[in-house]
Formats: C-alpha cells, structure tokens, sequence
C-alpha cells in the first residue's frame, strides 16, 4: 500500500484558486484526491478546477468568502453533499494590510484576524463532526514567517498567523483521539499575487529575501506540493500539532 495514496479522498482547499492554495490543490490531485477549491473569485476558480482536470483529477468550485461565519459553515455543508465524505480541510485562504501599527483602524484589523483565523477555526468547527463519523481527518492550516518573526507592517497579521499555530495545537490536542490530524505550514517567502504585491510596495524586498534565503530562491507554489501531500495522507498520521517550515531554509539561519 502506498501511504501517500489519496484515491477515494475529499480535500477542500480554501483560496485555493492560486499561489500556494493551488500548488497545494495540485499536489493533493496528482496523489488521486478529489479537490473542492472554495474562494471568492469565480473565473479564477473554474480556471484553477479546469487545471486539475487537465492532469486527469477530479475538481470542483464552492463560493467561499471565509471572512463570513455563515459562509464557512455552508461550504462544509455544501461538500458533504456533493461529494459524499470531507477526509482534508486545508485553510490556506488569507490577506494582509501592510501598515505601520499605529495607523489600521479596528475594523483593517478585525479584517485580518477575521480571514486568517476565525474563519479557518470555524471551518475546523464545522468538519470536526464529519471527519469524527468517519473516523478520521487531516485539518493542515497556513502559517508563515510571521508564525515565528515580527514584522514592522504586519501586526494583524503577524498576530494572526502566530495564534494560528496554537489554534492548531489545541485543536491537534483535542481530536487527537478522533484520528483527526491538525497541522500548520510555515511558508517561506514564495512568489505570488500576495508577496508581488508586498515587492512592489517595499523597496529591497526582493534582494532581501534572496541574500537571506539559504537556498538562495523564493519558492514556488509547487514547493508546497509534497507537504500537502504528506499531511492530507497516511503517511502523517501519527503527526499532529506540528508546525513545519516550508522555507528553503529561512527559520534555520542565524
Ligand atoms: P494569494 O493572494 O495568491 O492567495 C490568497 C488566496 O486567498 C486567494 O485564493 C484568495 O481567493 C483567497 N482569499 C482571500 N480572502 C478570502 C476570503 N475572504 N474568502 C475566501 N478566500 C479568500 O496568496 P498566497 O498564495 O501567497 O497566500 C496563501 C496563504 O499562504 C495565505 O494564508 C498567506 O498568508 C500564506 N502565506 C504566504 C506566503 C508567501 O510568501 N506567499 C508566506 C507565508 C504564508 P479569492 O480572492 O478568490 O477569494
């Protein structure tokens, strides 16, 4: 048997309709999984579903706005019902308002938390019973650099993906018995709309990250692949509440 086999499994995908949302989504389909991308952006979606059909997978769109409670609930809801089972939640769906702290308003910083970290804990919430009657789960959740480091334009969200990694913790704590495996990714600097955007609007940034790189690159969406892969499978299940860089090396280096 092949632990990294994903036939017959079901893996939402939040944002997964580009960057590291979708090179996760690819990953999961090329291991046999059926892959529900759940996002705002409906062109971008059915774009990203019609590139997982192309290598031979099965894929689907659910609207998600995951900042809304009632959306996460309903897209859970939504994939049980058309696809019968939820086996892997990946909450990678996320944002950022770059500002001096001093400057965002409650509401720039409820927008933040609210993205990044109670929607995924709500989604969590609402596949825990599912994946209890199925006796088991894969819950992997996206943190980042800012997990571990400060940043100077970052305090939302910063405190958001910090506080993701004890979420996850607690969580992984909590279901353990269910089988159900909770785990978070830490990403390092990898080229997309997010970080281009974070280049243009900070000057140095792209030498920055490359002098203090190890492997001397940002990533790619497809350097997520195989973490997905790992966490969404067998191969992981006596992982849980672990927080794995992704970072060619970034967290290591003095
Ligand atoms: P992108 O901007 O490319 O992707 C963000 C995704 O989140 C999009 O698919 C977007 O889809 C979705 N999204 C944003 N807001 C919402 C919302 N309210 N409801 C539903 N979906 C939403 O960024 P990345 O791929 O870079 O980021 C993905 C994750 O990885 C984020 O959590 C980010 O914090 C994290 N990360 C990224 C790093 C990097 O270097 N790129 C480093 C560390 C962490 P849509 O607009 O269609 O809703």
């Amino acid at each position: 048997m092949n632990p990294f086999d994903l036939t017959g499994r079901v893996a939402l995908v939040t944002g997964g309709n580009g960057g590291i949302g979708l090179g996760m989504a690819t990953g999961l389909a090329a291991a046999g999984a059926t892959v529900v991308i759940a996002a705002r952006n409906r062109e971008k979606s059915l774009a990203a579903v019609s590139e997982l059909e192309r290598l031979g997978a099965k894929g689907d769109f659910i609207a998600l706005d995951v900042a809304l409670p009632v959306s996460c609930r309903a897209v859970i809801g939504e994939t049980v019902a058309r696809h019968a089972r939820l086996d892997i939640l990946v909450n990678n769906a996320g944002m950022s308002i770059r500002k001096p702290p001093e400057t965002y308003t409650v509401e720039e910083w409820r927008q933040v938390i609210e993205t990044n970290l109670t929607g995924a804990f709500v989604l969590c919430q609402a596949a825990h019973p599912i994946m209890e009657r199925q006796r088991g789960g894969k819950i992997i959740n996206i943190g980042s650099m800012m997990s571990i480091f400060g940043g100077a334009y970052a305090a939302p969200y910063s405190s958001s993906k910090g506080a993701i990694v004890q979420m996850s913790k607690s969580l992984a704590t909590a279901w353990a018995r269910d089988n159900i495996q909770v785990n978070t990714v830490l990403p390092g600097w990898i080229d997309t709309e997010l970080t281009r955007g974070a280049r243009a609007q900070v000057p140095g940034l792209n030498e920055r990250v490359l002098a203090r790189t190890p492997a001397g690159r940002w990533g790619v969406p497809d350097d997520l692949a195989g973490i997905a892969v790992f966490l969404g499978s067998a191969a992981s299940d006596f992982v849980t509440g672990a927080a794995i860089p992704v970072d060619g090396g970034y967290s290591s280096e003095f």
